[in-house]
């Protein structure tokens, strides 16, 4: 039989079962497993209960909840414990390929005060779309896998690869634990995994279906000056001392242009060229200028282009400045000099820049602005965080499956995309198992993950339980 014939009368089975499929997500965000609030953690355990009894239904074997023990500080309970990591197997044959699928339980707080329609945690259907916190990050997608799965054994209908799922309960608040967990299983649980789907991002519009592969990394700074013993007034000491607000704004304003360009000589020189290759995959993406600025609520987009704009998201590094800590904030006009500002920034990174050359390169270049100033205060610029970028051969076997699986489904190849920002748990996949990742959205770009009024259409819910389990065959044959 070919892969269409097998998958004919289990999309047919899709079809029959979406009602039950809806009500199982129904039921998965009605219990509000929102890790970030310590007072409902009991029921972030209660939804690794539930996916723990789903996955037992549907014949799941050497079902684990990793406890990742007590979660570290800041907390107001010492005591509070991390929600497990849920762990399982669908069939364990060494002819066939094994996938690790990856979810995640927990979600966003929502609160009805904060300006939703209806109740955050009851899903409810309105024009074809499930409004309910989750339904498309990251339940949707979770619950999907667990339907395909659902529509194979009705059939008899075996599944084509060994599969092996993580669901994890921290996700919405640093993946406390993953990266831990995931090193410890790499040579155990995870053993013989071939590549890794992960379905916890949006298309990029409304329209066509995406896959992604490529993710921008992030390496933040902080660049503190430091001067007077105590803040000062400007009557008495302006105009007579060298101020550390005035030392920082000179030399923060000489990273970046006002159209973005990063002026830290050595920087730009590490970002890989452009292939022909490359540039042809943007002309055909369905994104426009008018969606930038939709999106940013402005006409302040730097460019007009489409390929100008995706690239510059994707696959060129940008400079944001975020903001002074210690400087005066509020209303009026209040005549202060700090004594100590801290300006923060971060750089996007994208290949080949090397992070550890980057972070000299940006250290020695505020040092040399503020040695220039000729000011007797202090000033010391530190690296307080970094996130590698991460980027896929689109072309491998685990995305040519996902291809031809979006083509069936949706009749239209799908968008190769990247993004701007960081899912960091895609690298420690890749490291830890030595292994490649797939992006697989389900979602569309308006969904509102992280909003109010969250939202997966049917359709995308419905079909992408049919574009996951495409993407099983596709890849298992
Ligand atoms: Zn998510």
């Amino acid at each position: 039989m070919t892969v269409e014939e097998t998958l004919k009368p289990l999309f047919e089975e899709i079809n029959r079962l979406k009602p039950k499929f809806i009500q199982r997500l129904a039921d998965a965000v009605a219990i509000p497993s929102v890790s970030g609030d310590e007072s409902l953690r009991p029921e972030v355990f209660k939804m690794s209960q539930f996916l723990k009894s789903e996955l037992e239904s549907l014949g799941a074997s050497d079902i684990q909840l990793k406890p990742l023990g007590i979660q570290p500080p800041p907390v107001v309970d010492p005591k509070l414990e991390l929600p497990p990591i849920v762990l399982a197997r669908f069939g364990s044959d060494p002819k066939k390929k094994t996938l690790l699928i990856y979810g995640h339980y927990d979600v966003q707080p929502a609160l009805i005060e904060d300006g939703w329609n209806t109740d955050p945690f009851k899903l409810i259907e309105v024009n074809d779309k499930l409004y309910g916190r989750g339904s498309t990050d990251d339940k949707g997608p979770v619950i999907g896998w667990l339907n395909s799965i659902e529509a194979h054994k009705n059939l008899g209908i075996e599944l084509p690869v060994n599969l092996v799922c993580c669901f994890e309960g921290m996700e919405e608040s640093g993946s406390i634990g993953l990266d831990e967990l995931v090193a410890a299983e790499a040579n155990a649980y995870f053993k013989g995994v071939d590549t890794v789907c992960i379905s916890d991002n949006y298309w990029l519009g409304t329209k066509k279906p995406v896959l992604t592969y490529g993710l921008r990394g992030c390496n933040y700074y902080q660049v503190s000056i430091k001067g007077p013993g105590a803040d000062l007034h400007s009557g008495i000491f302006g105009g007579v001392i060298h101020e550390p607000m005035t030392d920082l704004f000179n030399i923060m304003s000489t990273m970046v242009d006002t159209s973005g360009k990063i002026l830290i000589p050595g920087v730009n020189e590490m970002v890989a060229p452009v292939t022909e290759k490359e540039a042809k995959l943007y002309e055909n993406i369905e994104f426009d200028v008018d969606e930038l600025n939709l999106a940013s609520g402005s006409n302040t987009a730097i460019y007009q282009t489409k390929k100008d704009i995706l690239m510059h998201r994707w696959r060129y590094p940008s400079l944001s400045i975020h903001g002074i800590e210690g400087a005066f904030y509020g209303g009026g006009a209040k005549t202060v000099i700090p004594a100590k500002v801290i300006g923060k920034f971060s750089i996007r990174t994208v290949p080949d820049m090397d992070s550890k050359t980057l972070d000299k390169l940006v250290i020695d270049f505020l040092n040399e602005k503020f040695k220039a100033l000729g000011s007797p205060n202090t000033c010391v610029v530190e690296l307080i965080h970094d996130g590698a970028y991460w980027v896929s051969d689109p072309y491998n076997d685990s995305f040519e499956a996902a291809k031809k699986a979006t083509k069936l489904v949706w009749n239209v190849d799908p968008d190769l995309t990247r993004e701007g920002g960081s899912i960091p748990i895609t690298l420690t996949f890749e490291e830890q198992l030595k292994t490649n990742v797939l992006l697989l959205p389900m979602g569309k770009g308006d969904d509102g993950a992280h909003s109010i009024n969250e939202k997966i259409d049917v359709a995308n819910y419905i079909e992408g339980v049919k574009t996951l389990s495409a993407y099983l065959h596709y890849y298992g044959a």
